[in-house]
Parts: structure tokens; sequence; C-alpha cells
């Protein structure tokens, strides 16, 4: 199980569809992942790195209801070639935007740690949030 910390009551959807997802995943190596409201859009998954044994994953995003829905834009392959496109990102809540943000760090964790398919890059990553986000409105 991931170990959620942060503003976990104003997430629980977020967490329960990747509490469900990530059932089999195995989550001993990263500390936390911590949810939490700031100013802006905004995450990052810590990889672990001389003094620190754990990766550690935070996501941020702004808590307030007249910013939304709002769009960000992100690199993705083009069919799994090396050729990058620009993509859409549409969050209609806050929740929404964390959704994609942790999907997208999560793959950091789970690619570092071999239990996801792909390379390490920025573009799967923000592949991955996409299908997270898509899911996660399928899911509710
Ligand atoms: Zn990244």
């Amino acid at each position: 199980m991931i170990n959620f910390v942060g503003e976990t009551k104003k997430f629980k959807k977020t967490i329960q569809f990747y509490n469900e997802k990530m059932k089999n995943k195995d989550f001993s190596l990263l500390k936390f992942a911590q949810l939490y409201f700031g100013p802006y859009l905004y995450g990052v998954c810590h990889f672990p790195y001389t003094k620190r044994s754990h990766y550690v994953i935070k996501c941020r995003a702004n808590e307030e209801k007249t910013n939304y829905p709002t769009i960000y834009t992100f690199n993705v392959r083009l069919n799994k070639t090396y050729n990058l496109i620009q993509k859409d990102a549409i969050y209609q809540t806050a929740e929404e935007a964390i959704v994609w943000l942790l999907g997208h760090e999560l793959f950091h964790y789970l690619r570092a740690t071999q239990q996801i398919k792909g390379k390490n890059t920025e573009a799967q990553a923000n592949e991955f949030g996409f299908k997270c986000l898509s899911e996660f409105k399928n899911y509710y």
C-alpha cells in the first residue's frame, strides 16, 4: 500500500482509486506520497541517494475552485516513437490535477523499481498520468 500523507482527507477519491489500481505493486521502497495544496501545480519523485534509502513523492495543486477547469500541456510520444508531440491535460478539479500528477510520479517510482514496462522518461511518465486520469474519470 502507498503511505499517503498530507491533506489526505481532501483526496479520498484519489487515494481510494490508487489503492485499488496499485494493490499488486510493491511500495516498500516508497517512504510516502504527499498530497497537498499550494499556489501552483507541482510534482516530484525523489530517488534514493547517499543519505536516503527510500523514494519520496510529493504532489501539489491549487485548491481554489475558480482556477478550474484548467489546462496544462505536456509532451508525449507520437505512436510510441521518439517523436514528441504536445497533449493538453484538462483538469476539472484540483483532485483531477493531483490524480494526473500522482500517476506521473508513480510511473517514475514503478519504472525505477522495475514494476512497470517502458523507459523512465518524462514523456512516458506523462503518458501514464493521462492514462491514470482517464481511468479515474471512468472509475467515478
Ligand atoms: Zn517527471
